[in-house]
């Protein structure tokens, strides 16, 4: 191998982690290269451009908590793109739609009171004091922190100390909305980090989109896009090359090389890096996802007056878990006297909908809007994106493995891994994970569980 190849990195992805590992990388002086399969960077953070309506396909908001992804935004330039709007949130329950100001007010006053039977006050009041009393520790910069090891699941914990109600039209919205997964599936403390987030982060975005991030990564770093890695190549527990497809003349190539980053899905890892160790392969395996579809529409005229997110908790027939109805984003990103509203489905919800056609799915979308706010909607653009593996599931023993996962490596050396699983479920956690492998990869040890 020649000095170049034995000092450059491979990143294979080039959604938000893989470009963050990258970028980190290069600002430490290391030679680097992306590769992304698809011919658009971004991976699930891609903005759609139509009839002058710039959607955001996947992630709609971050959050003022997100301090990472903030600062680099910042120091990138972008602080001028940068709109935390001052919008409320809304529930859609029982045909009704209830806006929240929670930043304004105390968090008590907030939550649904209404929902929680006499008998089970004590049970609320005792989970709104476990909820205070960690307070400070439900930060979505640490999710070491985000389960203990004989964690329940939330559904559980709240069914015991509250009651159906309020899971079913409070609890299980706002985790959908804030981590996009099932309460079933998550750990208590994921379900106070979710609360946190709905209650006291205000959400923003970039005008122009989400992937202005990305755009901005893309023009400091080398990403050859169109490329699909297919294999790590591994001799004597190290990494020694790849093995790559071009799009373009579905031709296989071999590379050599030393240090790659793999920030792709875990399900992808498998595939791509088979001789990772047992234990690694297990905790592969055991990443679950949250499917999602996204519909996104723009809007000849103009919505009535509306919170900037709706969630809903409606559970009858076909329904969407949540939508961005934000008006200073449709002032930012659709053409002069149109709107926009982007709306987005869940697990259950998202898979009962994969094999339906995209007119279907935009119809009856429309119609579940329309019915919300009993207007008539004429719809100018529209799209339709479906992510199978849409965001990870943190379940109860999500931190713990992925803990083990950065003490312990991947058991190859020169492979790392990055990714929203690696972390955390949101555009913070890909950010936080690529720059974390970005600083393995050089040696600048800096784990975020190891206290
Ligand atoms: C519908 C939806 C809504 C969301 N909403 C929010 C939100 O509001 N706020 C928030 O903070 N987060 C949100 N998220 C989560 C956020 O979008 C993700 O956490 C983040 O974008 C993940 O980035 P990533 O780089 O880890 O993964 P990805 O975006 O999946 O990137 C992986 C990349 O690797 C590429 N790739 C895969 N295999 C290969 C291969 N073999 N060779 C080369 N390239 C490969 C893929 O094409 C892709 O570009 C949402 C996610 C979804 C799906």
């Amino acid at each position: 191998m020649s000095k170049d190849e034995l000092s450059q990195v491979i990143v294979v992805g080039g959604g938000l982690s893989g470009l963050s590992a990258a970028y980190r990388l290069a600002t430490l002086g290391r030679k680097v290269t992306v590769f992304e399969k698809e011919e658009k960077l971004g991976g699930k953070c891609v903005a759609i451009k139509s009839e002058g309506f710039i959607f955001d396909g996947g992630p709609q908001c971050f959050r003022d908590s997100y301090d990472i992804m903030l600062k680099t935004a910042i120091s990138l330039g972008l602080g001028p793109y940068l709109r935390i709007p001052v919008e409320p949130v809304g529930i859609h329950s029982r045909g009704k739609l209830s806006s929240f100001f929670p930043r304004k007010i105390s968090a008590l006053s907030v939550f649904p009171r209404f929902l929680v039977h006499p008998s089970r006050l004590a049970g609320f009041i005792s989970t709104c004091l476990n909820f205070a009393g960690g307070y400070r520790k439900h930060d979505v910069r640490f999710p070491g922190r985000w389960t203990g090891i004989s964690d329940k699941s939330a559904a559980e914990y709240l069914k015991e100390k509250i009651g159906e109600d309020f899971i079913n039209e409070f609890a299980q919205p706002v985790v959908r909305f804030s981590l996009g997964s099932d309460l079933n599936a998550i750990s208590v403390q994921a379900f106070h980090v979710a609360l946190k987030m709905f209650l006291f982060d205000r959400t923003g975005y970039f005008s122009g989109g989400l992937s202005r991030l990305i755009e901005t990564y893309a023009n400091k770093i080398v990403c050859k896009s169109g490329i699909s890695v297919e294999r790590v190549i591994v001799e004597k527990g190290r990494v020694t090359g790849l093995i790559i497809r071009e799009k373009e003349n579905d031709k296989e190539k071999s590379l050599k090389a030393k240090n790659v980053i793999c920030a792709i899905p875990a399900p992808e890892v498998l595939r791509v890096a088979p001789d990772v160790n047992r234990e690694t392969r297990e905790i592969l395996k055991g990443i679950k996802y949250s499917p999602h579809l996204v519909v996104c529409l723009g809007l000849e005229s103009e919505l009535p007056p509306r919170p900037g997110f709706i969630l809903s908790s409606i559970r009858d027939g076909l329904t969407f878990d949540y939508c961005c109805a934000s008006a200073s984003k449709s002032r930012d990103c659709s053409p002069a006297g149109r709107e926009m509203v982007t709306v987005v489905f869940v697990a259950d919800n998202a898979e009962s909908v994969f094999s339906e056609k995209e007119e279907t799915v935009i119809g009856r979308t429309v119609s579940l809007l329309e019915d919300m706010w009993n207007t008539i909607l004429s719809i100018k653009s529209s799209a339709v994106r479906k992510f199978i593996c849409g965001r990870p599931v943190i379940n109860p023993s999500h931190s713990r493995v992925i803990a083990d996962l950065w003490s312990y490596g991947t058991g190859i050396e020169g492979l790392y891994f990055a990714g929203d699983w690696s972390y955390a479920p949101t555009m913070e956690g890909a950010v936080m994970s690529g720059f974390l492998a970005a600083d393995m990869t050089s040696c600048r040890f800096n784990l975020p569980f190891v206290s």
